[in-house]
């Protein structure tokens, strides 16, 4: 029986320990928080979206970094596996829209406590509280994991599931890039994704906590699109959030600054449609302030400004609006622009981007090219998703891989 060491107890690591158990390996899985799953239990806002209920290929077109990388860990363990697994232990899950999957009783700490269980039923040596500081590394062969209390633990093989770099205090601090960098792994250059975006413009400050629903946002870098989409955004002290910034943050170009934004805000009217409403309501309106009439089109916070992003006097009698200043307002409801900034700063990402090289480890056993008895899971590998549940079962399927393929080290 081999024994296995797997750093980092979060969804990844959680998951390489119960496959590794199940293959009949003796397990110690070491997390330095005071509890497993941190982070799982921030996840879909405490909701937990564990994952996605949909094909392989749909899963891949969500990943807009290094799909490839995943067909044999998601073959190995799908998304159904997943709801499956968590069903069989005492956790019942729900789709939800977009094949969104939540444990049905919508608590995070559920899906926790379900694996949780299922480590304690597979015998699985949980050690809290039990930071590594290094890999240990005797005549130029992997032995295992030395911990901040001089604790050395001893394995055949380790599998290295310590996360990214975002929100750090669940505990995911980047310590994994720095054990793969030491054992001579390449890691890729680390941002953060799933991220608001700050803009140069300021106005948006005026409208913090206002949401759009049913706007495109694009993403475009000079005269490429790099990303469009229909859904929901906000406003916030530092440019924009929501579903549709966060997804766009994916997309970024590098250097990120001077790319440019536009908002549809009439996604559902074309450009004659939205002329022809205009026209009328600026007809019916007569001679009513141009400020008096926009609320119709727009969410008061966003009319009062418009005018003034037009550069149009906002007391403006509608029935004096000239075609040229009608011609601007028609841009400017189709396309308002902005001008990405930076991203907000990777702790406050729900993803990182980047970490250990792809090229590196194989990707039908999730094992180092480099060391052969170091296996890689979830966040650190450098590969990243969309929101939906993807991200979490990238750490799950890693997860599952790297087990099982770790607990069969000895019959390589
Ligand atoms: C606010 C937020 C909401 C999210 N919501 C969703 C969602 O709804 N759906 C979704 O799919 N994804 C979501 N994600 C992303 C998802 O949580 C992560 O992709 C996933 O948790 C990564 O799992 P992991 O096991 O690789 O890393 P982590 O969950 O970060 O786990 C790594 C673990 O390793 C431990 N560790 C690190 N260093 C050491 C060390 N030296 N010694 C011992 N232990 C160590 C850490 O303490 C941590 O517990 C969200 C992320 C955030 C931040």
């Amino acid at each position: 029986m081999s024994d296995i060491v797997v750093i980092g107890g979060g969804a990844a690591g959680m998951m390489a320990a119960v496959f590794a158990a199940r293959a009949g390996a003796d397990v110690t899985l070491l997390e330095k928080n005071e509890k497993l799953g941190k982070k799982v239990y921030i996840t879909g806002k405490g909701r937990c979206n564990l994952t996605n209920d949909c094909d392989r290929d749909e899963f891949l077109s969500q990943v807009p970094r290094n799909p490839r990388f995943l067909y044999s860990a998601l073959n190995f363990f799908a998304p159904r596996d997943m709801m499956t697994l968590l069903e069989e232990n005492d956790c019942p899950v729900t789709v939800q829209r977009g094949k969104r999957v939540f444990p049905s009783s919508e608590k995070a700490s559920d899906v926790t406590k379900a694996l949780t269980s299922l480590l304690r039923k597979l015998n699985v040596r949980v050690c809290l509280n039990a930071e590594v500081k290094t890999l240990t590394v005797e005549g130029g062969r992997l032995t295992g994991a030395k911990l901040k209390n001089g604790t050395v633990q001893r394995a055949d093989a380790v599998i290295l599931a310590c996360g990214g770099l975002s929100y750090p205090s669940t505990g995911s601090t980047g310590d994994g890039y720095r054990f793969a960098e030491d054992l001579g792994h390449t890691v890729t250059p680390r941002s953060p994704v799933l991220v608001g975006l700050e803009t140069e413009e300021t106005w948006p400050r005026s409208l913090q906590g206002l949401s759009l629903r049913n706007v495109t946002l694009t993403l475009s870098n000079g005269k490429k699109t790099l990303y469009t989409e229909l859904g929901e955004m906000l406003f916030t002290h530092f440019g924009i959030s929501g579903p549709l910034a966060l997804e766009a943050s994916c997309h970024l170009p590098d250097p990120p600054a001077g790319a440019g934004l536009t908002v549809d805000l009439k996604p559902g009217l074309t450009r004659e449609q939205l002329d022809a409403r205009v026209r009328r309501d600026f007809s019916e309106a007569g001679k009513k302030q141009l400020k008096s009439v926009l609320p119709g089109l727009l969410p008061a916070s966003l009319a009062e400004i418009f005018p003034g992003l037009c550069v149009i006097d906002a007391s403006l009698p509608c029935n004096q609006v000239t075609a040229a200043q009608r011609e601007k307002l028609l841009v400017m409801l189709k396309a308002l622009p902005l001008t990405v900034k930076a991203p907000r700063p990777i702790d406050e990402a729900v993803v990182t981007r980047g970490g250990v090289s792809i090229r590196e480890i194989d990707p039908g056993a999730m094992r180092s090219k480099l060391i052969p008895n170091l296996y890689f899971a979830g966040e650190m590998i450098d590969v990243d998703a969309h929101t939906g549940g993807f991200n979490l079962q990238i750490a799950w399927s890693t997860g599952a891989l790297a087990g099982a393929s770790a607990a069969d080290h000895n019959e390589l």
